[in-house]
């Protein structure tokens, strides 16, 4: 047996009501998945396939609380989502072969520096210094699924005021269809995390700000942004 030079905490997710942790194996992002945000995003919201990027897992900040500003950036936004985690393996799977397949549901923000993720984008470079960055993935207590979420209220507010207001049923690729399309990629399973997209109304915060995250059925996400270093 080989052994392990550092002995690292293993990213994880509270489960709603339960002692037992969810461990984090991988977080896969959907671009684009609501018309209103794809068009304030500057693109035609017609039904391309959907597209992905990922999160190192330890970007996660499970139950929220405080964020601090990050480096580098002079726009940082937030994104509020339906995530889903995987309890089963999926590969090549169809839509409606996907159903039992998910553990459960939980509110996530996928933070973006807008600025270095623009910069990117308009040079073909990958989005790595605009997304995959440290405390960028605050995420609530997961909830175990007792039926498909496809309909529901998603909101984020800040300082109270509402932002973003959307409806699950909004979303161009349905939980089961993102996560099929994925499967014909990588050989999902139980670790994986999938932030299913944003609605419109995104927006920079600065220190100070408090962000609330609501998706009907599902505990609320409370974060606050801090002084960066
Ligand atoms: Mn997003």
């Amino acid at each position: 047996m080989a052994s392990y030079l550092f002995d690292l905490p293993r990213p994880a997710v509270p489960i709603a009501g339960e002692q037992a942790l969810y461990p984090v194996r991988r977080l896969f992002c959907v671009g684009r998945n609501y018309a209103g945000h794809a068009r304030e995003m500057g693109s035609d919201p017609n039904r391309e396939p959907p597209f992905y990027f990922t999160k190192p897992a330890d970007a996660l900040v499970p139950g929220g609380g405080s964020l601090p500003y990050p480096p580098g950036t002079e726009n940082l936004h937030h994104e509020v989502e339906l995530v889903v985690a995987l309890a089963k393996p999926v590969f090549r799977a169809s839509p409606d072969q996907t159903a039992d397949a998910v553990f459960g549901y939980a509110v996530g923000l996928d933070m973006t520096r807008r600025d270095l993720q623009f910069a990117a984008r308009d040079k073909g470079r990958p989005w790595c210094l605009g997304k995959a960055f440290e405390f960028s993935a605050p995420i609530t207590p997961l909830v175990r699924a007792s039926a498909p979420m496809s309909s529901g209220s998603i909101e984020l507010s800040v300082n109270g005021q509402i932002r973003q207001k959307g409806d699950l049923s909004d979303m161009i690729w349905s939980v089961p269809e993102v996560i099929a399309h994925l499967s014909r990629y990588y050989h999902l399973g139980p670790g994986d995390l999938i932030f299913t997209g944003t609605p419109e109304g995104v927006g920079p915060v600065v220190p100070g700000d408090v962000l609330i995250g609501r998706i009907q059925g599902l505990p609320e996400l409370s974060v606050t942004i801090t002084a960066g270093s």
